[in-house]
């Protein structure tokens, strides 16, 4: 009986000559699968599949192996065999092989596309993929192969990683960890970086999500591009907090003068520059940014403005982030401010933090001529519906002419992902639950 494999490694070799084993037995033990008894399973790798390097079986073990083998005895000839392995994201896999004349690149499309045949009969999506081919050219006789050897019972089974958010001590978000990437403690928080099978990878702070692969667009979109279009002329920003990038790189498609990032955590920073590239694109290292590792709060008391736009990328008001929600902190912020400017910033879930929605709308009330809030959807934030409250001096952001907004969408020329100016707009519709939380 084939238990059915958790684990699995991809080989390849290729062999000449007949004399001592079959070409076929040369090629495997070229491919560091010798001695081995090999049995055709399924093409299906059950969920949790994952791959690992080849480990030395004894002689005679009983080893599931997906095969393929070209073999051919017309000296001149260029023979190739391949097996690739598709993932899905939850770690579901399918197993294909190819062989035939020809090189391995040729056998290599091959099985890509079969192996893509295969997700899309299945409805699954295609998320990691991996291949492996050998080819060889006879002198007389000779073969290539290649190998999936499949591991079954006989490994101890890697028992489920799960990261947990607490919401609230009676609702809990917990998202399945495919590795663990890096984890510290800072003087500030816990940092700690995960991939994981359905966001890819992710930022926690303090075990709470901070960004995600697969939705941190939602989030900077709306919190940058919202102020960015609606001011005149955007040329000095601040953001605070922001440690991921994500922010920062897409204040970065505007064409700015000068952003500076007041971050208190450093080494947020650092972890975000090493495993987050896809979220901050580079940006640290872009000229026009000024990096200042201190508390916003502290910064701003010294007077650094004006800024045309300043963007509250912050924590959740606890631990450092604490006395960011508060009316002392706006008076320090709109004193930096232009006399025609915009603060926008992160202002909490109306499900599951009406409290934060309703502190931070008061601590801004005072010190704008015009305050307005918007929502936006994101799937791995408390209750998936997300608050921004965006301050305005000097202009009035819901006399917003929806032509030139798009205007202005447009000479950006810039692809996004949630951003239009027609969801920019109706981002500020509120439904009455939360429109009265801004009057509680
Ligand atoms: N998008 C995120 C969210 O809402 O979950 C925020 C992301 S960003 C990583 C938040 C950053 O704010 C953290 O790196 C944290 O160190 C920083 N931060 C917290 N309090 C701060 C303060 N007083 N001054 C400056 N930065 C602060």
């Amino acid at each position: 009986m084939v238990t059915l494999p958790k684990y699995v490694s991809l080989t390849s070799g290729h062999a000449e000559g007949m004399d001592d084993l079959t070409a076929f037995d040369n090629a495997l033990k070229a491919a560091g699968i010798a001695d081995l008894n090999l049995i055709k399973v399924s093409s299906i790798v059950p969920q949790g599949s994952r791959l690992v390097p080849l480990r030395e079986f004894p002689v005679g073990s009983l080893v599931p192996t997906v095969y393929a083998q070209a073999y051919s005895n017309k000296p001149g000839e260029t023979v190739a065999a391949a097996v690739g392995m598709g993932l899905s994201p939850d770690g579901r896999g399918v197993i294909m092989e190819g062989h035939g004349v020809g090189t391995k690149e040729e056998m290599e499309a091959l099985v890509r596309r079969r192996v893509e045949a295969a997700f899309r009969e299945r409805g699954l999506e295609l998320h990691e993929y991996y291949v492996v081919s050998a080819e060889h050219t006879v002198e007389k006789h000779g073969c290539a192969v290649a190998a999936a050897v499949l591991w079954g019972d006989e490994l101890e089974e890697m028992p489920e990683q799960w990261e947990t958010e607490a919401w609230t001590p009676d609702v809990r978000f917990s998202v399945r960890i495919r590795q663990p990437v890096f984890s510290m403690r800072s003087p500030y928080q816990h940092i700690n970086i995960v991939d994981t099978f359905q966001f890819g990878r992710m930022l926690w702070l303090e075990g709470t999500v901070q960004t995600t692969e697969a939705d941190h667009w939602v989030y900077h979109e709306m919190l940058v591009h919202v102020p960015m279009f609606l001011h005149p002329e955007p040329k000095r920003v601040l953001i605070v907090g922001g440690g991921d990038g994500g922010a920062l790189s897409t204040v970065l498609e505007h064409p700015v003068d000068r952003v500076v990032m007041v971050e208190i955590d450093r080494a947020v920073v650092q972890a975000a520059r090493e495993y987050l590239p896809e979220i901050h694109r580079g940006a640290f290292d872009d000229p026009r940014v000024e990096l200042v590792y201190e508390d916003a709060f502290t910064y701003l008391r010294e007077g650094h403005g004006p800024f045309d736009v300043m963007l509250m990328d912050t924590t959740d008001p606890v631990g450092p982030a604490m006395r960011l929600f508060t009316q002392e902190f706006y008076r320090l912020v709109t004193d930096n401010l232009a006399p025609v400017g915009l603060v926008a910033a992160q202002s909490g879930s109306p499900w599951i933090q009406p409290e934060v929605v309703t502190r931070n709308w008061k601590a801004m009330r005072p010190h704008f001529d015009h305050l307005a809030l918007y929502l936006a959807s994101i799937p791995t934030y408390p209750g998936g519906l997300w608050s921004f409250t965006l301050g305005a001096r000097g202009m009035d952001p819901a006399q917003v002419d929806p032509a030139a907004l798009e205007a202005r969408f447009q000479a950006l020329g810039r692809p996004t992902y949630y951003y239009t100016p027609a969801v920019h707009r109706a981002a500020f519709i509120l439904p009455p639950f939360v429109q009265r939380l801004l009057s509680a």
